[in-house]
């Protein structure tokens, strides 16, 4: 794949040092776009100045959704060197994503590289200060103008960055999660294993409904049944019963994080029984009651890891480990983020130097 450059005139302010970035917020001067066609393919990568991208009222992504995207850091290490954390994950998750909706694909070489050309064009922007980090979110979406339900004849790959704040800037915090029994994220045979745009607009009304409550989230119950926990609001969840970690298989209706892959490869590494099996809901909640449920926390690019110390199941409460983060919790987000900022030695061969990936 060839990139092109085309430098931006003026270059924003950057937020400057103690400034909260918060998340989303700010972003960088440039960012990545490459089309492709059904006539002529995938064409030249291009990194252009950021800005507005002109679409037709017709375009497809605008009216059924043909759309998907992924979520990833870039981290500066004390040494000043910019880390990626296992992108060729993303790049994999976003060729399936593609595939479940009929978009085309992103070849893995291209998904990495066309990340790491950004991100290092761009290096001024990650930022320094501690648990800050670079956000990069990739999308790609239907730009054929056409109204009419089918696979579109064109479309755009772009990548945006944001450098975003710690996600814990007072430590890691537990968090309250109503048990949603109404509306549903995911049923088999539907697109609960893409990082699809669609998923996330039918998830809103449950966000909202908890936030009502005084909720941060939700647990996502499965779609048939409403019996077996899945996931919690963008994130995968575990929980910690009788010493094991419980969580969802990824079989179709779960998002395989990236973030839930490194914890289950560090708690197996660490001698902890990892079970992927299906937990029903009143299994959960007795073993909270009867003082088994340990520990509980939610996985994802963003957070890391979200202890959670309260569950709202049908008015019924479960309180977690004392509203406190466990130990478990809190050695896996110490080592996990430790890995990823480069702070501590990296086992598993995760991080990766953008100098040294060409
Ligand atoms: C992105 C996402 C996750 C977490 O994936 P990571 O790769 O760990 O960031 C989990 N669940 C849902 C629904 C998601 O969108």
């Amino acid at each position: 794949m060839k990139i092109t450059i085309e430098e931006a005139k003026t270059k924003k302010m950057k937020p400057q040092a103690g400034t909260p970035l918060g998340f989303g917020k700010y972003f960088t001067d440039h960012m990545f776009v490459r089309e492709w066609t059904i006539e002529d393919g995938w064409k030249d990568g291009k990194i252009v100045p950021y800005g507005p991208i002109e679409m037709d009222p017709a375009s497809m992504v605008l009216h059924y959704a043909q759309e998907t995207f992924e979520g990833m850091k870039a981290y500066r290490a004390k040494d000043g060197r910019i880390l990626l954390f296992r992108p060729e994950m993303n790049a994999r998750r976003f060729i399936n994503s593609n595939r479940r909706i009929c978009m085309s694909e992103v070849p893995e070489a291209d998904f990495v590289e066309a990340v790491r050309a950004l991100v290092e064009y761009e290096q001024d922007w990650v930022p320094n200060e501690e648990g800050t980090s670079l956000y990069i979110r990739p999308f790609m979406f239907a730009s054929e103008a056409a109204v009419g339900v089918h696979p579109a004849a064109s479309y755009k790959f772009v990548i945006i960055l944001s450098p975003v704040g710690a996600y814990y800037p007072e430590g890691v915090n537990p968090v309250k999660i109503y048990v949603e029994d109404e509306y549903v994220r995911a049923t088999k045979g539907g697109t609960g294993f893409t990082k699809c745009g669609g998923n996330y607009a039918a998830s809103i009304a449950a966000q909202v409904k908890a936030e009502k409550m005084g909720y941060t989230q939700v647990l996502w119950l499965d779609g048939v049944e409403r019996k077996y926990v899945e996931e919690v609001g963008t994130m995968n969840v575990m929980f910690k019963i009788d010493g094991e970690i419980f969580t969802a298989p990824c079989d179709g209706t779960v998002l395989p994080g990236v973030t839930r892959d490194s914890i289950i490869t560090m708690l197996k590494d660490w001698g902890y029984t990892v079970k992927e099996e299906h937990l029903a809901i009143d299994d959960l909640m007795d073993a909270a009651k009867n003082g088994k449920l340990e520990e509980a926390f939610g996985t994802g690019t963003a957070a890391v890891i979200s202890p959670i110390g309260e569950l709202n199941y049908k008015g019924e409460i479960a309180t977690i480990n004392d509203f406190k983060t466990g130990d478990l919790t809190q050695r896996l987000y110490d080592t996990l983020t430790g890995i990823q900022w480069g702070n501590i030695e990296d086992p598993y061969g995760w991080v990766h130097d953008i100098t040294k990936m060409k």
